[in-house]
């Protein structure tokens, strides 16, 4: 009996890793969906594209080695702070460190031939495999026909006339494959990755200038209103309500600042050394801004979010003063 070999996809839940999948699996392959989450993309969507196929979603966490890959991506980044190469080269090498464990043969992933700007050009494609470390192993279903061999060709595990020949950015036949698969919903291709962000890419580029990319400030970026004070400190300040609650349940030592007697936004300070008592005024009076219902003069309380157990008495900051410190 022919053996039915088994491969990972990597899987995004776009359009393209959806169809890698379902027509590895037409021609008889054994593929499991794989998706590596990070501090910056989670795999909330690929789930559902998943479940969309029919397919369970392994999810592996990468956090710690993507944030220290993009403290210096060999290959630079894309429009904003998105290092793609590189992302899809990590990728791709945890996928071949997973191999033994789930008894996989090949690793194949929806990429284009010229598709994207950034990570999917040819030459793109062979520095993705260069940075796998395992670039014999690839296989992209969608663009194979057009790509250097590899082991599963060469092998005789995949054949080549089945592969397609899809290039460049147009997508009509991804579009026309989608409706032969049934697809009716799929999202574009890079969404719900912050590093395509533009104000979240400015919020990343401060932290890691002013060497504070650790986890916890990395968590924060998500949320509120950002300032820097100076070199070592930021304060966030929260724009609604889910964006209080949520600021609130992150800060653990940080400290934390509401107006005393209105309503008004929540702060959280996040600094590498402990603030000193005129950063903290500083601080005080840009929260104080947010207030809408305080007087130009009032008390600021902060602690840590269990005691806010000290006050200030601050003014409020001008409006030209707090666009200054936006970051
Ligand atoms: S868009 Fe984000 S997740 Fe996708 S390859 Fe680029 S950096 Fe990685």
């Amino acid at each position: 009996m022919k053996k039915k070999y088994r491969c990972f996809a990597l899987f995004s839940g776009g359009l393209d890793s959806m169809l890698s999948v379902l027509y590895m699996s037409k021609l008889g392959y054994k593929v499991l969906p794989i998706f590596f989450k990070s501090l910056f993309f989670g795999p909330e969507s690929a789930l559902k594209a998943a479940e969309q196929i029919g397919f369970e979603l392994i999810v592996h966490d990468i956090s710690e080695k993507h944030l220290e890959m993009l403290k210096n991506p060999r290959y630079g980044f894309g429009k904003n702070m998105n290092p793609c190469i590189d992302c899809h080269g990590l990728m791709f090498k945890e996928a071949a460190s997973l191999m033994k464990k789930y008894n996989i043969d090949f690793i194949i992933s929806g990429e284009v031939v010229g598709q994207r700007p950034m990570s999917q050009r040819r030459d793109a494609l062979n520095a993705v495999g260069k940075l796998s470390d395992n670039k014999d192993l690839l296989i992209r279903p969608l663009s194979q026909k057009l790509l250097t061999d590899t082991i599963p060709v060469r092998e005789g595990w995949v054949n080549k006339e089945d592969m397609l020949d899809i290039q460049g950015r147009g997508r009509h036949r991804q579009i026309e494959m989608a409706r032969e698969f049934g697809i009716t919903y799929y999202q574009n291709p890079g969404g719900g990755c912050l590093l395509t962000d533009v104000g979240y890419s400015r919020r990343l580029r401060d932290l890691m200038y002013h060497d504070m990319l650790n986890i916890s400030f990395i968590e924060f970026l998500k949320l509120g209103r950002h300032f820097r004070i100076n070199d070592n400190l930021k304060i966030i300040v929260g724009r609604n309500e889910k964006d209080n609650d949520a600021l609130t349940n992150l800060a653990v030592n940080e400290i934390v600042l509401q107006a005393k007697d209105f309503p008004g936004p929540i702060a959280v300070l996040n600094s590498m050394i402990q603030p000193a008592e005129e950063e903290i005024k500083i601080a005080a009076s840009l929260l104080l801004r947010y207030c809408n219902k305080a007087p130009e003069t009032s008390n600021v309380i902060y602690g840590t979010k269990f005691q806010l157990h000290q006050t200030v008495e601050v003014k409020k900051m001008s409006p030209a003063k707090v666009e200054e410190f936006l970051i």
